[in-house]
């Protein structure tokens, strides 16, 4: 089992398989010139394999694949597969902008794959349009609504925009009226390889509950794992229901149970801090286990508190881009 300095258990993994995207979302990633890891800085799918295997014996029992966009890699499924019969791994889920998974649904069903969360940031096309700089509005909307009709747990991740999208939050929750589906709002935070930066931001969870409640005041809370990052509601008579994430206000630091692998194999302990290690370069050195679990062991033993702890002890955070980091 993995416990860090502050007594919490790390058991849940977000693991990004690339820092490539068909995607240029204005929060994540500037229009162009993004350094883009060479390929041979990047985890082949046996290395992933292998890495996954290694954190399951150390205790973790969630893995989050993310990116990147996950299925830009023509050979996810291969890891997909591995992981779906992996003994001790009780959850995969995956993160997705949800443009390339059409062909993959059928399987990701037979493998028992159910959780997915989809980056949808406007339910206006325009919109859609602008802060994705691509034309995929149709085949995201199509892929979205195929993914609930066919029971998957999806999670539609919604990040408020100030003069982007805010139009859209009613829109967007109007969603969960017909369908079994959770929206969340997410708070925008300054991860975005440098192209925007902020110190605070006018839409946060507060404010975002308090435009929906204006709306719709017959809602109610839901009860939520400990561990949950989004406070979970649901308006009386909707099928579905939303979430609020304060990923930028950072309430929820004080049960974080989770370790993020990067796409070049940095291993990030919290979002706001930096690397201490770096697993790609650890699992080439060595074809022993050990000397891998290690460095993840001595990482986790060295976590900040919380987010604002790390942000106070480490600079230039802020140049990442969540494409290299998943979210
Ligand atoms: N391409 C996939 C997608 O968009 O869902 C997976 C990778 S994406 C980096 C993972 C998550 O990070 C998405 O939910 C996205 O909305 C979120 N994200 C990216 N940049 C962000 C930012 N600046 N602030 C808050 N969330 C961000
Ligand atoms: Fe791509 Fe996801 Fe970043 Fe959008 S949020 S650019 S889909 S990695």
């Amino acid at each position: 089992m993995l416990v860090d300095n502050h007594n919490r258990t790390i058991n849940y993994l977000r693991l990004a398989v690339t820092d490539r995207c068909n995607l240029r979302c204005n929060y994540c990633m500037p229009s162009e010139g993004i350094n883009f890891a060479n390929n041979d800085k990047l985890f082949s799918i046996e290395e992933l394999i292998r890495l996954s295997k290694i954190v399951v014996a150390q205790g973790i029992n969630k893995i989050r694949i993310t990116g990147g966009e996950p299925f830009v890699r023509k050979d996810l499924m291969v890891l997909l597969r591995e992981l779906s019969a992996m003994n001790g791994l009780e959850d995969i889920s995956i993160t997705t902008n949800a443009t390339l998974i059409g062909p993959y649904i059928s399987e990701l069903k037979t493998l028992g794959i159910k959780n997915i969360n989809v980056s949808m940031d406007a339910i206006s096309k325009a919109t859609f349009e602008k802060i994705t700089r691509r034309n995929q509005y149709d085949v995201v909307y199509e892929n979205i609504i195929r993914l609930i009709t066919e029971g998957f747990n999806v999670r539609i991740n919604f990040i408020a925009l100030e003069g982007q999208n805010t139009d859209d939050i009613i829109p967007m929750l109007d969603l969960t009226k017909h369908y079994d589906v959770c929206v969340r709002f997410l708070e925008e935070m300054p991860f975005n390889g440098g192209s925007k930066s902020f110190t605070t931001i006018n839409w946060d969870y507060k404010r975002i509950l308090e435009h929906i409640a204006g709306v719709y005041p017959d809602y109610y809370q839901l009860e939520s794992p400990k561990t949950s990052t989004s406070i979970n509601y649901k308006i009386s008579g909707f099928e579905g229901s939303f979430g609020l994430i304060p990923s930028f206000s950072r309430t929820f630091c004080g049960s974080c149970n989770r370790l993020r692998i990067s796409a070049t194999g940095d291993i990030i302990t919290c979002l706001y801090a930096k690397a201490s290690s770096n697993l790609l370069t650890a699992l080439r050195e060595t074809d022993t286990d050990e000397k891998v679990k290690e460095y993840i062991e001595k990482a986790i033993g060295s976590r900040a508190k919380t987010g604002f702890e790390a942000q106070k002890k480490y600079k230039n955070v802020f140049s990442n881009s969540m494409t290299s980091i998943g979210g």
